[in-house]
């Protein structure tokens, strides 16, 4: 049994979708294509930074940080 918590972010999958071309890998400016994004190199996937690569982290965490408690 695992010790950590699923990784909220990626949900185990240990990478995320890129932020920067929205998985594509590819990015394009008005539509037109300019080659591969070099935030992912053109995987399309960036490694989660949540739980930096392992798909688990060690405690729960909250991605929602803009939420105002109380
Ligand atoms: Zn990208
Ligand atoms: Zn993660």
């Amino acid at each position: 049994m695992p010790n950590g918590f699923l990784c909220p972010k990626c949900h185990g999958q240990r990478t995320i979708s890129c932020p920067i071309c929205g998985g594509t890998g590819k990015r394009s400016l008005a539509g037109i294509p300019i080659g591969a994004c070099k935030e992912c190199k053109g995987s399309g996937h960036e490694r989660c930074d949540a739980c930096g690569g392992s798909g688990e982290v060690e405690r729960e965490i909250e991605l929602n940080s803009t939420q105002t408690k109380g």
